[in-house]
């Protein structure tokens, strides 16, 4: 490692001239060309430049930023570079060079421009194998130490700017843009992790750097899950953009079309709950299966559960609208949307809150069977899931007469992919010969559709 370092050294030594007095270069070429050493800008008053095709760097300002020492001998314009154990001699127009006392040449010699000693960076790369990289876009030599000598990164670009916007619906609440130089080649790719104890979210972008105009953002909205964004290189290849969170959620990322534009999209902070914030309440309401689905009904066809949850949810649409509330639903008809249509319905409404209603079995469904009562789902863990569910559950009972299960918490693919509030109600059991009779009666679907609507409403109002 000592040895390998060394070595780099005196590579960079090579780069290193010294100035004062000499025939100034043509300066024909461009002086805008950014300098980054291992990853960090570095300023020059001579920049570096390109010339009949070489880029050609300042010696004072790479070797500087490396932290050797220069001496210079105007009368001879010899430069000597010092560091460690290394020492680099190099004289103005001249080919030859010594490392160590020992002689090294030079493809095109170090020259003068503006008092400032410039050198072809390539022949220090080849020489000494560091990695020199030019991204056009940004027009910027980059000179890095090589970790792993034979498998240097080739650089791709840059992240060039990073912004967070407000997004318009709950699932794209905040989007993070992250521009790049160039597109993103598929080999490149990029990685996301999710990190805990505090949240975060990472993305790394491989064989990119950063840009040094790109600053590190904060972000300070109640409804968001984002707090702050921090953009750094990693390690010499990858850029790394980390997303610091108020809770663990996993955002959408997405590449543009051309390769140059990764958005990060995060839902809106789980905990937030603002349901007049757009000056509506509005509830989508999900009647469970269809006529097609199969199963789902009483032993000798007495009740089909897709027709028992329209009715209900109908139902409930009407007393809702009664209260001022407006009502969604994700289905109208006697279908069966997939379960990821029905959550698409809620995801990309404004929808406050979602209630899927069902009734339940035990069994093969060919057999009466004992188990029964109501119950009622929220997805574990969701602190608005389960106030809602208790809502509910507390405006049924004890009125709508029939054993409690309780509230409950499961995986279940509706409740677990809406991004709002959600339960699932299993009204009673359609397998249970006396609980089939109550989920038939017009008499009992009014009451349980009245004491579901009674709970949402509290549970809205108390937000109001
Ligand atoms: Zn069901």
């Amino acid at each position: 490692m000592r040895t390998k370092t060394n070595f780099a050294w005196v590579f960079l030594f090579m780069l290193v001239f010294f100035t004062i007095m000499g025939k100034p270069v043509d300066a024909a070429t461009s002086a805008d060309v950014k300098l980054v050493i291992n990853h960090e800008q570095v300023s020059a008053d001579v920049m570096p430049l390109i010339q009949d095709g070489r880029t050609l760097v300042p010696a004072r300002a790479v070797f500087e930023a490396l932290g050797g020492t220069v001496k210079w001998d105007p009368v001879n314009e010899i430069v000597t570079v010092e560091y460690d154990t290394t020492t680099v001699v190099l004289k103005i127009n001249d080919t030859a060079a010594t490392v160590n006392g020992k002689s090294k040449m030079l493809d095109v010699p170090a020259t003068i421009k503006d008092n400032r000693t410039i050198i072809p960076v390539r022949f220090v790369a080849e020489e000494l194998g560091y990695l020199v990289g030019w991204v056009e876009s940004t027009r910027t030599v980059t000179i890095t130490s090589p970790e792993t000598p034979g498998e240097s990164p080739e650089i791709t670009g840059y992240i060039q700017d990073v912004s967070i916007d407000k997004g318009t619906s709950k699932n794209e609440n905040t989007i993070v843009t992250v521009e790049l130089s160039e597109p993103l080649k598929a080999s490149d790719g990029y990685q996301t992790t999710t990190l805990i104890g505090p949240d975060r979210f990472v993305l790394d972008v491989k064989n990119f750097l950063v840009d040094l105009k790109v600053s590190d953002l904060t972000y300070d909205q109640k409804d968001s899950p984002l707090a702050a964004v921090r953009v750094a290189v990693y390690n010499e290849s990858t850029a790394r953009v980390v997303c610091d969170l108020k809770e663990g959620t996993i955002p959408a990322v997405t590449l543009s079309a051309d390769g140059k534009t990764l958005t990060i999209t995060f839902r809106t902070l789980s905990t937030y709950f603002n349901p007049m914030e757009d000056g509506k309440l509005v509830v989508i309401l999900d009647p469970g299966h269809g006529a097609a689905t199969a199963g789902k009904q009483s032993p000798e066809g007495l009740l089909k559960e897709y027709e028992f949850n329209r009715s209900v949810a109908n139902k409930m649409k009407s007393y809702l609208e009664a209260e001022g509330i407006e009502v969604l639903l994700t289905v109208h008809d006697d279908s069966d949307p997939t379960l990821a249509d029905r959550c698409a319905s809620a995801n990309n409404s404004d929808a406050d809150i979602f209630v899927s209603i069902h009734a339940n079995a035990f069994g093969s469904g060919k057999e009466w069977t004992s188990p029964n009562g109501w119950e009622i789902y929220h997805y574990q863990g969701s602190v608005l899931g389960n106030k809602l569910a208790t809502a509910i559950s507390n405006a049924n009972f004890p009125g709508l007469g029939i054993n409690n299960r309780g509230i409950k918490t499961a995986n279940f693919y509706v409740i677990k992919n809406t991004y709002i509030p959600a339960v699932l109600i299993e009204h009673g059991f359609f397998t249970n010969i006396d609980e089939v009779k109550l989920l038939q009666s017009e008499e009992w679907r009014e009451k349980a559709a009245r004491y579901n609507v009674e709970g949402i409403v509290n549970f809205l109002k108390s937000y109001e």
